[in-house]
């Protein structure tokens, strides 16, 4: 099954590291929350870039 990034809106603290670490561009910051889109292709770089554990995957 493919992968996607989700975030944990409880626990992000809009910090932006996981927008610098993708080369693919599919984390937005987005007026007050991060928002994954389909670019996401399951990497899972970002999950392991985030300070406060608010990244994981997930199937789609
Ligand atoms: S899992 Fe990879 S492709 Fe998806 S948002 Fe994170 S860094 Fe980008
Ligand atoms: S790295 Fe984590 S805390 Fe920072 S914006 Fe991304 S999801 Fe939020």
């Amino acid at each position: 099954m493919p992968k996607r990034a989700v975030v944990d809106r409880r626990k992000c603290a809009y910090c932006g590291a996981c927008v610098a670490v993708c080369n693919l561009n599919a984390n937005e910051l987005i007026e007050t929350y991060l928002e994954i889109n389909e670019n996401c292709n399951g990497c899972g770089i970002c999950v392991k870039t985030c300070p406060m554990g608010a990244l994981s995957l997930a199937e789609v």
